[in-house]
């Protein structure tokens, strides 16, 4: 494993001073909160800090469901939020996201702030093996472009980086519009969560808007008519313990028998949660037969472009949205 310093900070404060005065991403001076996903890298070697700071106990992790709406603290862990009966309840596509994630150890350790900020499960990048990886090596090239590339994106690619975004709590949470309370050096702001993600254009190793020493504090669900009939489907290569090959969060305002609102987001297809705001509009007003749900879905491959190997998903996806679209409006 790659040596490092553990910072113990005796507040967020003091954290966040040591942070920020180490740079962007990939800085020498790096924040580890439960670690299920640094310690991997660090064990790979794909992620070299001089020093970690630790962020335990620093951070909030109550879970707070109420006429607002949900607050969850950074520090909850996948397994809190996953079990918590007000989730379940009254926003279950959270709920499922997360249990259809990592083990029930992981899920035991890891936060959920740290869990929208893990890092692409692109072979190449966690394999230092590989040279050409952008994300890892700025400027070194791209292997999954004319490599293997089954697992990678459809959506928001460049040609410096195609890897997909690994969070399935990202999507359920972008389908709901949640908002991503930060702390940093200059206080305190709010980022849509649709926002914090970059697109990799031309600097995919640069995958957030956070400023250096800036750390997710809180995530806000706003309250919803379209959060209770809620639904995550993941498809990946098996039952258990697997990224998403292609999944997709939906939530749904129902009148009667028809379709009034609908909230789409889509994982494993692109280099961030994937919202489809066209298949969304093409549902207004729909009813749950199978030909408008596929007549719908089949807009969101507008703008899809598959590498050879990744090219299956843009179908994928389509079905997808039909069976969420299906078990969500079946809800109560
Ligand atoms: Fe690296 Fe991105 Fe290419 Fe994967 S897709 S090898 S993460 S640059």
């Amino acid at each position: 494993m790659h040596p490092f310093f553990l910072e113990r900070p005796r507040d967020l404060e003091a954290a966040i001073a040591l942070r920020a005065q180490a740079g962007r991403n990939d800085a020498p001076v790096e924040y580890i909160a439960g670690g299920t996903d640094m310690v991997q890298l660090l064990q790979e070697y794909v992620r070299r800090p001089e020093r970690l700071v630790s962020l335990a106990g620093l951070l909030d992790n109550r879970i707070e469901v109420g006429p607002q709406g949900l607050r969850l603290g950074a520090a909850a862990t996948m397994a809190e939020v996953a079990a918590h009966p007000g989730v379940i309840e009254q926003f279950p596509v959270i709920s499922e996201a997360l249990l259809e994630s990592a083990s029930p150890q992981v899920r035991n350790q890891a936060t959920i702030g740290g869990n929208l900020l893990q890092r692409t499960r692109c072979p190449y990048f966690r394999d230092v093996g590989y040279e050409a990886c952008n994300k890892r090596a700025p400027g070194s090239g791209c292997a999954a472009i004319g490599g293997e590339n089954r697992w990678h994106a459809v959506f928001g690619t460049s040609e410096n980086c195609i890897a997909a975004h690994p969070s399935d709590l990202a999507v359920a949470l972008v389908a709901l519009d949640a908002v991503v309370e930060v702390k940093g050096a200059d206080g305190e702001r709010a980022v849509p969560l649709v926002d914090l993600h970059r697109l990799p254009a031309d600097t995919p190793h640069i995958e957030t808007v956070l400023e250096p020493g800036e750390v997710i504090a809180a995530i806000v669900v706003p309250a919803s008519p379209v959060a209770r009939r809620s639904h995550y489907l993941k498809v990946r290569d098996r039952a258990s313990f697997e990224f998403a090959v292609v999944s997709a969060a939906v939530a749904l305002e129902m009148d009667g028998t028809r379709i009034q609102q609908a909230h789409i987001a889509l994982g494993g297809v692109g280099t961030k949660p994937w919202r489809v705001p066209q298949v969304e509009a093409a549902l207004g007003g729909a009813s749950l037969d199978l030909a408008p749900l596929q007549k719908a879905a089949a807009l969101a491959a507008a703008g899809a472009q598959g590498r050879g190997h990744n090219d299956f998903k843009i179908e994928l996806m389509q079905r997808a949205i039909v069976r969420a679209v299906e078990t969500a409006g079946a809800r109560a």
